[in-house]
């Protein structure tokens, strides 16, 4: 049995979850693993390689055919595919529909999946997602489902791709965009996006991130849970 500690954070596009397990990872000096990021980066090599996205077999020849590749640094998580560091270009909005097409596969979440949970059973990590507390850690040490209204999801997105340079972006196709995801991330058949019954629910609607991550770290540092913890291991 694993000692380390995981802090889950799932929720849907847009709520947060990145800045706050990034912020809330260096306060405890925690690493923060994201894992969207895998979802990403198997997204890009798809739409690269015009891979049929629904096509489970196709999909799963792509990753057989697929070295991935996660490193921790000070400069935070760093995504390698097939050797080449793509952690920039699986930021784009037609990857984030690419990850969310092929996340619904089973083939790659069960490949994905376990390369979490191996990164998870090795160090103490803040880990961000959709099924992290219902599926890949269900025994995480915390969970967390982090939520916002959806028109406030889409803004923070749209800000955040305009940050990153992409002047096409305009709130109405971010805003469609994050609703594909919502929905097709929770009708999934495995690992759907969905708040596990033992997860604390933060609504960061109109909530500024500084808050966000001292909700956080209170509910981390009460007493009972420090018990909890002590006696779990
Ligand atoms: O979190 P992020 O927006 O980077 O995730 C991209 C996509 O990857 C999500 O829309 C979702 O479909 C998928 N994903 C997932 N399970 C996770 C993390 C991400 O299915 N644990």
């Amino acid at each position: 049995m694993s000692k380390a500690v995981s802090i889950a954070i799932d929720g849907p596009a847009g709520a947060g979850k990145s800045t706050i397990a990034r912020l809330v990872a260096g306060q405890l000096c925690f690493l923060y693993l994201d894992t969207g990021a895998m979802y990403r980066a198997i997204g890009l090599k798809a739409l690269r390689l015009g891979v049929d996205m629904r096509d489970e077999a196709a999909v799963s020849a792509l990753l057989d055919k697929t070295a991935l590749d996660i490193r921790f640094t000070k400069s935070g998580q760093r995504v390698l595919l097939d050797g080449t560091d793509v952690t920039g270009e699986i930021r784009s909005a037609a990857v984030s529909r690419a990850a969310s097409d092929v996340s619904a596969l089973p083939v790659v979440r069960v490949r994905l999946v376990a390369l979490q949970r191996e990164l998870a059973e090795r160090q103490n990590l803040v880990i961000d997602g959709r099924d992290i507390g219902t599926y890949v850690l269900p025994q995480a040490t915390y969970k967390f489902f982090l939520t916002a209204d959806v028109e406030e999801r889409a803004r923070r997105r749209l800000a955040d791709l305009r940050a990153r340079g992409d002047g096409q972006a305009n709130l109405a196709t971010v805003l469609a965009d994050v609703r594909y995801r919502d929905k097709q991330d929770s009708e999934r058949a495995l690992a759907p996006l969905r708040q596990a019954d033992d997860a604390i629910l933060i609504d960061s609607t109109g909530r500024s991130i500084e808050e966000v991550v001292d909700l956080v770290l209170r509910h981390i540092n009460r007493p009972e849970h420090d018990r909890q913890y002590s006696t779990d291991r």
